[in-house]
């Protein structure tokens, strides 16, 4: 095993890590800083797919105070008020610091005032964007900062472990493996960051990157950690629907075009969001979700299954200008989104839960910080466009000037429990101890599984449907082993370990779908639909109970509502 040393290690290369790296560097430059990911720094996750793009409350007429009640009002009231607040507070400082320092240009209205556009759920047209692919000018410019600094990187390096000390109370250091040669390094680090992005990658339709598989929120339940708001998976209506054959499926066409006034229409070409909400197709992205769904139930589908998103009323020549990225992904797939009709489908797209972290985005566990999509309690039971980047960048920024002032102050090196690494290790190398068999098979029977009884509408039977096909899926492909000893490069022993973490994180979900008996934002149970009152309203905590699968503690806290109570509003009436 290699063995490495550094002050702070951050664990991926999204908004939140790189936003960290910059940060540290720039609060404490005699430090190191390590960034260590699965992937091509600037080439991985999920920041580089945004396409519409970043609330922040800039123009006169907008507020803070407005930001903050929409996203608020759009997580149903279980959001910690503290964390939502600076989310909304500091987003118009991070778009300042991405376009006056770090080097990135935002579409601009004639004025020169930075162009904001609609996102559904808001009352305020505040979305800043890049044309309709945001994410790519984002971390691009991060990127290159970050290369032109004295950090260092361990590209294609996945963390498969969170390794404490010897009598657990801190966290030493984090296990890798370098997926070039299949190595294990272990990287001892005196702050470490968790930003490896969660990503709901364990549904049959979902839009993330696909180096994204729950690793950092598996991580955190190995060793220990609380997560929260797991049962509030966020499904994007319109998700693009070509068939089964391409992988193209699921990718997500934006947000805005519903903004802009896109239409639904189901298999008859009839549209149907106004039955569902006055505000028709620029409902929340759970209400649209669920109205899909039902069509899809019901058997009022396009020719693969979905439903159509149509442009055309709206001009064939202004949908062409405004979204080039959009009508360009689509006409790859063989529709006109410009001129004609789009099959769309809900997508799995965005974890709202993640690990408890505190506004300087430390854990309970010593050593350990967390940022973004491995986080939960920002956006409560759902997530408005365009505030998951905001997210992202917000507190890994945060996180980064937090981590500096720790190490500095007390962040000791600390020795690993070696035991424990050993542990890790002959967890990672399971699979060469079993003879070869289908994995792939496991992984379809997941997303089945996760689509149709853990997806957009639940119920008891489903679920408890639900927990005997995890439990089985995690035993057969426990029993699963590999065709090649070869470490170097070997995919399929990666998608082995991308299964066996998404296997334990959709048991988290499950667990928490189960334990909330009503209908909230993302969670829709058919069995309990109406909404409990929002004065009483509470989080749904799960934790490993001894690091073994099968045996969750589940916990429910009460929301403090630190800054407004249902029923009030922070804007003048
Ligand atoms: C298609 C798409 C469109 C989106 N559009 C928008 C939008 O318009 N507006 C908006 O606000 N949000 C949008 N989002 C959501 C947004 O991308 C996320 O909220 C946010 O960018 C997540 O940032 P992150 O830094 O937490 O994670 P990511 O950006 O996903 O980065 C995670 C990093 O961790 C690395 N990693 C993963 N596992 C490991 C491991 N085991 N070891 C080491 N590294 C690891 C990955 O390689 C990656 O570098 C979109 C998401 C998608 C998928």
């Amino acid at each position: 095993m290699r063995r490495l040393q550094t002050d702070i290690l951050i664990l991926g290369s999204g908004g939140a890590g790189l936003f960290a790296a910059l940060h540290a560097k720039q609060a404490a430059p005699e430090l190191s800083i390590t960034v260590a990911v699965k992937g091509l720094l600037g080439k991985c996750g999920c920041t580089r797919m945004v396409q519409g793009g970043y609330n922040a409350a800039l123009a006169a007429e907008d507020s803070i105070e407005r930001h903050f009640m929409d996203t608020i009002e759009g997580g149903a009231w279980l959001s910690d008020q503290d964390l939502a607040w600076t989310l909304v507070s500091s987003a118009v400082e991070r778009v300042r610091e991405l376009e006056n320092e770090l080097g990135c240009l935002f579409d601009r209205n004639a004025d020169g005032t930075i162009h904001q556009k609609a996102f559904a759920g808001q009352t305020f047209d505040r979305t800043v964007h890049k044309g309709d692919l945001t994410g790519i000018e984002i971390i691009n410019r991060l990127a290159e900062q970050v290369w032109a600094r004295d950090i260092e990187r361990l590209e294609e390096h996945r963390a498969i472990a969170l390794i404490k000390t010897p009598n657990n109370d801190a966290l030493a250091g984090v296990l890798h493996i370098d997926m070039r040669t299949g190595e294990y390094a272990f990287v001892q680090a005196r702050a470490v960051l968790l930003a490896t992005g969660g990503g709901p990658t364990m549904y049959k339709y979902h839009t993330p990157s696909g180096d994204k598989s729950c690793d950092g929120l598996a991580m955190a339940l190995r060793a220990g950690l609380t997560l929260r708001d797991m049962e509030m998976v966020q499904f994007h209506p319109t998700g693009l629907l070509a068939g089964s054959d391409t992988r193209m499926t699921g990718t997500v066409l934006e947000e805005g075009l519903r903004g802009a006034g896109g239409y639904l229409l189901n298999g008859a070409r009839e549209r149907f969001m106004q039955q569902h909400d006055a505000r028709a197709e620029r409902a929340t992205r759970d209400i649209v979700s669920r109205a899909i769904f039902a069509e899809m139930r019901a058997g009022n589908t396009t020719p693969n299954g979905g439903v159509y998103l149509t442009m055309n009323h709206l001009g064939a020549e202004h949908v062409r200008a405004a979204f080039k990225g959009m009508v360009e992904r689509c006409a790859d797939c063989g529709f006109d989104l410009a001129g004609g009709m789009v099959e769309v489908v809900p997508t799995a797209h965005y974890m709202m839960g993640g690990a408890l972290f505190n506004g300087d985005c430390s854990t309970s566990l010593p050593g350990l910080f967390a940022a973004g999509e491995d986080t939960g309690g920002v956006h409560g039971a759902n997530r408005l466009g365009g505030n998951g980047v905001a997210n992202s960048t917000v507190f890994g920024a945060i996180a980064g000037d937090a981590m500096a002032a720790w190490v500095r102050a007390e962040g000791a090196r600390r020795a690993p429990d070696e035991d424990a690494l050993q542990r890790a290790v002959a967890d990672a190398e399971q699979p060469f101890h079993h003879a070869a068999g289908d994995i792939e098979q496991v992984r379809e029977a997941l997303l089945d599984c996760m689509w149709e009884d853990v997806g957009i509408v639940r119920s008891e039977a489903g679920l408890a449907r639900a927990a005997r096909r995890l439990a089985e899926l995690d035993a057969q492909l426990n029993a699963t082993g590999m065709a090649s000893p070869d470490r170097a490069f070997n995919l399929t022993w990666h998608d082995w370990l991308n299964l066996s973490n998404l296997i334990l994180v959709s048991r988290a979900i499950h667990s928490a779908a189960a334990e909330r008996r009503e209908s909230r934002g993302a969670h829709f149970r058919e069995d309990f639909p109406k909404r409990g009152p929002l004065e009483k309203s509470s989080y749904v905590t799960v934790r490993l109970k001894d690091g073994t699968a099968d045996r969750f503690e589940l916990g429910e806290q009460l929301v403090q509502f630190s800054i407004i109570r249902p029923g009030e509003s922070l804007l003048p009436r």
